[in-house]
């Protein structure tokens, strides 16, 4: 089971949903972490894992040989993002606006162009306990999150039944965010109950509509803000799977790196219930599997 936990906005606690949660089945069932908040992966510094490998994510950008190119334009005319243009009788490329698609030297009408990998971002594995622990980190001055995340996703382990992929996407509901959360069995919502917090998870549950994916909503520092959270979700028929009170010592184990679930027993029996919901709701359909 693939479950991804997104939030309209940075902040809401997301990455402490998806590590507690992770804490909560290892031991119980095979756990991968993924973190694809590649911009700004954290979810290691909750976890201390032991990296094993490192590998570089790279994508194929344009080469011209301009004792081939004949200044016809059509590699400019395919490129959707302006990353090659031929200007005063020359081809210029902007690799950082590149995409890799491929079309111009597809498209080229001479066989000018090559291509050359262009690193973009690095992929970390290794472990931490019994979780399976993968981050990517893009380049600084890399604009392209996607194939950085698609990288972190290609090392999913399909373990059938038995397993749980937990991705921890990057805030907002831009490109990137998509990128982690398509495919997903189920999708949690971490928010706050504040107007901020309920205008960001509107637009996120238009997101995870539009894709198809069941989701539900957990409420982080609840208490803190108004009911009009809570109201809204039960209008809408929106399940709250877990409300994490606002306590000023779960703050205080978040800002150096603590570890919730095992320093306050309560918790750890509501991520329990957390991922009893999560499955009863999530697409897979799957048979009863290691109920906590
Ligand atoms: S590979 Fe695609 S995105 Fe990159 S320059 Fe060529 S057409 Fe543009
Ligand atoms: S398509 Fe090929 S030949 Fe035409 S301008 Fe571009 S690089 Fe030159």
């Amino acid at each position: 089971m693939i479950i991804s936990v997104a939030s309209g906005k940075g902040g809401t606690g997301k990455t402490t949903v998806a590590v507690n949660l992770a804490l909560t089945l290892e031991g119980n069932l095979p756990v991968q972490l993924l973190d694809c908040d590649v911009e700004e992966p954290n979810a290691h510094l909750f976890l201390n894992p032991v990296f094993e490998t490192t590998e570089k994510v790279t994508l194929p950008v344009p080469v011209v040989d301009e004792s081939r190119c004949n200044s016809c334009g059509r590699c400019g005319e395919v490129c959707a993002f302006h990353a090659i243009i031929v200007l005063g009788g020359r081809v210029i490329t902007f690799p950082e606006l590149c995409h890799g698609c491929g079309g111009c030297s597809r498209f080229c009408t001479t066989g000018a162009i090559s291509e050359e990998a262009k690193e973009i971002g690095l992929i970390e594995s290794g472990h931490s306990g019994e979780i399976a622990f993968i981050q990517g980190k893009m380049n600084i001055g890399t604009p392209l999150a996607p194939p950085v995340i698609r990288a972190v996703k290609d090392k999913i382990i399909d373990h059938g039944t038995n397993g749980v992929v937990i991705i921890d996407a990057p805030p907002g509901t831009s490109c990137p965010v998509v990128a982690s959360v398509k495919d997903s069995d189920f999708c949690i919502l971490v928010t706050e109950p504040t107007p901020f917090g309920l205008n960001d998870l509107t637009l996120a549950i238009g997101m995870v509509r539009e894709l198809g994916i069941p989701f539900g909503v957990v409420i982080n520092r609840s208490g803190l803000g108004n009911e009009d959270l809570v109201g809204y979700c039960e209008r809408e028929e929106i399940p709250i799977l877990l409300e994490i009170p606002f306590d000023r010592r779960y703050a205080a184990c978040y800002a150096r790196g603590g570890r919730l679930i095992e320093e306050f027993p309560e918790l750890k029996a509501a991520f329990r219930g957390l991922w009893r919901k999560i499955h009863a709701l999530a697409r897979t359909g799957e048979p009863d599997q290691a109920l906590l």
